[in-house]
């Protein structure tokens, strides 16, 4: 900036940037004391600047940023030195589960208070064995352990972590207890650089996230190729909704009092190109993980609609229909305007269809499910619920909400009449069902024997290979005529139902 010395008067020639000019000597100390001073402070500024780039505002701990930058280091000295003698890197990540719901229900100051206990537990933890604990994002920590002997002996580690973070603590005034999900991954079986073992200890976390809450593992490839194996499905679920990929098949429900057909289910398939007919299990996690069950779940209840009037069309009696509705869909806040509006868009009388949840839905807000339960009946909607008995719910849950219809998951009914337990439990709810006005339907029924013990117990309804597998739409005219026959025959009472010699009842 200055250049050069002219020695009279006191005065500096200074380049001031634009043209040279006389500096007083005065000037030009304060000038350069102020430069110094100011360079002084920027270097201070500049330093905490990068300290506070690598760090948590809330918590104080480093952030994602801070802790690549510890964990490039402790890679590049172990790559410096000899790998193989040394004991691994081990890199943790974890997540406190149900945070959101926690946030939810008791706000973010309670949320944020939770983050700050949870911080300094792990810091008082780890303190000793890794290189600081970092704050990820939102409710993810991570750290390094630079010597913890192999695999084994990190995830040991890391679980007592866990379970000491994992005590009760006070957050607004109530008891809460965490629990905490974890990845770990090793370098360097797992990654050499710090960026690929940092993804993959969060790969290894949303695998354990997948399996529960307050699971603990270590990385494996096999977690890769799945979550890369979904990410293909999900775009392949895209394309298959766009493209009129998925198919209805229906299954018929027997009454069991008449032999008559009283309804059908809509199950639905996929029509994949290539890989031909796939059942919901090949793919309705995954559509239900990423949401795309909510638009797939909403072309279901339009095509049963559209087939209820088609079969009507053709001359059936109206069929009660049901439609499976997944959790996630029951969720959302729309789902009985979704179902009102097909059924007013397709002219289908609300008394002809059925919705089917799970007890899961019983898990999130209560009251919520029991004001879209209590509107679809208001409508005019049956409400069943599917699987009962191997969700959550007990079975005063039947008291409590006002369904129509138990459907008895076919665990229960597989081993009847020779197990002593199934057939108590089975009878049970029957029993239940009924002194709670209920209809009741066994689900699953695969022999002649399991259909004369629903029908001795009065089971109301029941559903099963037996019967009928699920088929496409155009063969339940054939199968509601020949059910019909029985019945009036007087057979479908008293003789087995089964309808698989006339090889109209097996899933194509
Ligand atoms: P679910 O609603 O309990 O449907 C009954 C399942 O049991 C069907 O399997 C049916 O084919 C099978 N099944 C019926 N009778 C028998 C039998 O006698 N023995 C045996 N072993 N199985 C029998 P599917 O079609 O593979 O569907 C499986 C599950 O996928 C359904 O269970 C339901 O939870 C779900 N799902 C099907 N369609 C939809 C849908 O449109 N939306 C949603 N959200 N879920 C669906
Ligand atoms: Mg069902
Ligand atoms: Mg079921």
């Amino acid at each position: 900036m200055f250049s050069r010395f002219a020695g009279r008067n006191g005065l500096w020639v200074a380049w001031t940037g634009h043209s040279l000019r006389a500096v007083p000597l005065g000037t030009l100390a304060l000038t350069a004391a102020w430069c110094g001073g100011a360079a002084f402070a920027l270097g201070i500024a500049a330093r905490a600047w990068r300290k506070l780039r690598r760090r948590d505002r809330l918590t104080g701990l480093y952030n994602g940023r801070g802790l690549l930058t510890r964990l490039q280091s402790v890679l590049t000295a172990r790559a410096a030195d000899n790998a193989d003698l040394l004991p691994p890197v081990a890199v943790a990540v974890v997540d406190i589960d149900r945070f959101r719901w926690l946030n939810e229900s008791l706000g973010y100051k309670a949320g944020d208070e939770v983050l700050k206990v949870v911080a300094r537990r792990l810091e008082g933890c780890v303190a000793d064995r890794g290189t600081g604990v970092a704050r990820m994002d939102g409710d993810t920590f991570a750290w390094v352990m630079p010597g913890l002997g192999d695999r084994a002996a990190a995830a040991r580690f890391v679980s007592r972590v866990v379970d000491e973070v994992c005590k009760g603590m006070t957050v607004g005034g109530r008891l809460y207890r965490p629990t905490l999900s974890a990845g770990i991954a090793v370098y360097p079986d797992d990654g050499a650089e710090a960026g690929v073992l940092l993804r993959h200890a969060a790969t290894a976390l949303h695998a354990a996230q997948a399996e529960g809450r307050g699971v603990i593992r270590t990385y494996d490839p096999a977690m890769s190729r799945r979550f890369q194996e979904q990410f293909h499905l999900e775009s392949e679920l895209l394309r298959a909704l766009a493209n009129g990929e998925f198919v209805l098949h229906y299954q018929p429900r027997v009454q069991l009092s008449t032999g008559a057909m009283s309804g059908v289910e809509a199950l639905l398939r996929w029509q994949h190109p290539s890989l031909g007919l796939l059942p919901p299990s090949r793919f309705i996690d995954v559509a239900e993980e990423t949401g795309l069950i909510v638009p797939i779940g909403e072309w279901v209840i339009h095509a049963a609609c559209r087939q209820v009037k088609q079969w009507q069309a053709e001359g059936l009696p109206p069929l009660r229909v049901a439609v499976n509705i997944s959790p996630r869909q029951f969720q959302r806040d729309d789902v009985v305007a979704v179902v009102a509006q097909a059924l007013e868009e397709h002219g289908v009388d609300p008394a002809w269809f059925e919705v089917e949840i799970t007890e899961q839905v019983f898990m999130g807000n209560i009251d919520e499910a029991n004001r879209k339960i209590h509107a679809f009946r208001r409508m005019g909607v049956c409400v069943a619920i599917d699987d009962f008995g191997v969700g959550y719910a007990s079975l005063s849950t039947l008291k409590h909400f006002p369904v129509d219809c138990v459907k008895i998951d076919r665990s229960f009914i597989r081993d009847v009449p020779a197990s002593p337990e199934d057939a108590a439990i089975v009878s049970a709810v029957i029993e239940l069902g009924h002194s709670l006005r209920l209809r009741v339907v066994g689900e699953g029924v695969e022999t002649p024997e399991q259909r004369m013990f629903l029908e001795a117990r009065r089971c109301d309804e029941v559903q099963g290979y037996y019967f009928s597998h699920p088929v496409p739409p155009e063969k339940i005219p054939n199968l509601w005529r020949n059910m019909s026959r029985r019945e009036k025959s007087g057979a479908g009472a008293s003789l087995p139902g089964c309808l698989c010699t006339a090889g109209l009842s097996s899933e194509p």
